[in-house]
């Protein structure tokens, strides 16, 4: 028999069925809930038996998720059919919500990363840039995710939850922008600088951990290299990788000298 899909924070702020083990009644129904977030609980579902209507707006039973019970989140179509309204009017009790249907929560590089009751927390791996240079190390800390910046990228955004043991450019409560699928471990904390330069260079991964980004933008690593170089900045250069150390390297090639041959 194939494991019961687990409702995860894809559900979040939808209509869901679960098959309870134990309803509290006898008909042979299915659990029907409301997904919301309890700010101190976390993630849960209220309703009650499918077949009684006044348990929309009214609801007796309240499910914490996730839960590992078989369940599945009923369509737009479905809701319609059945005269669900988008969201009951119970809701409001547990203050401002999430946002609806943020597609972090079903990007296939960062689903199962999210705290199980927190459907919009992760872990990223934040940074002062290459340790090497700020002498800082590199910290994994929380992040709650509110917004797509750029899809095709993974690039996502979201507010820093807990706040760094050392590093002096991030801080508790800043917005921070992460790549949802940089290789390596954790999705990574980015700056603006960072994102500017990255489109200009080939970023060969590290073999160890498959990070395919830097912390710090390539001319600056290059000038942390390179010093006596002045402004310019080389077409190729190895680095080693900020995460795993030496000898595992990382080699950038400026776009441009690549296409020149
Ligand atoms: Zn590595």
């Amino acid at each position: 028999m194939p494991k019961p899909p687990a409702l995860d924070g894809a559900a979040l702020l939808r209509w869901v069925e679960l098959e309870l083990p134990e309803p509290p009644w006898s008909e042979a129904e299915p659990f029907l809930g409301f997904v919301y977030l309890d700010p101190q609980a976390g993630l849960s579902a209220k309703g009650g038996r499918a077949g009684d209507p006044s348990q929309v707006e009214r609801p007796s039973l309240t499910v914490r998720l996730p839960i590992g019970v078989p369940g599945r989140v009923l369509d737009d179509d479905e809701v319609a059919r059945r005269g669900l309204p988008a969201s009951p009017s119970w809701l409001s009790i547990y203050g401002p919500q999430p946002p609806a249907r943020g597609p972090w929560r079903t990007d296939p590089g960062l689903r199962g990363r999210f705290h199980p009751q927190y459907p919009d927390d992760l872990q990223v791996l934040v940074h002062d840039g290459e340790p090497r240079r700020s002498g800082k190390r590199t910290e994994v800390c929380w992040v709650r995710v509110d917004a797509v910046v750029d899809a095709d990228r993974a690039l996502y955004e979201g507010a820093l939850l807990s706040q760094p043991h050392q590093l002096v450019t991030v801080k508790a409560g800043d917005r921070v922008r992460f790549l949802g699928r940089p290789g390596g471990q954790h999705p990574l904390y980015v700056t603006p600088e960072y994102l500017a330069e990255r489109d200009g260079w080939e970023i060969q991964p590290c073999p160890s951990c498959g990070m395919k980004e830097c912390l710090d933008p390539p001319s600056v690593m290059a000038r942390t290299r390179f010093p006596d170089a002045g402004n310019d900045v080389p077409v190729m250069f190895t680095a080693h990788c900020a995460v795993c150390g030496p000898p595992h390297a990382q080699v950038l090639q400026r776009r441009d000298a690549a296409r020149g041959g």
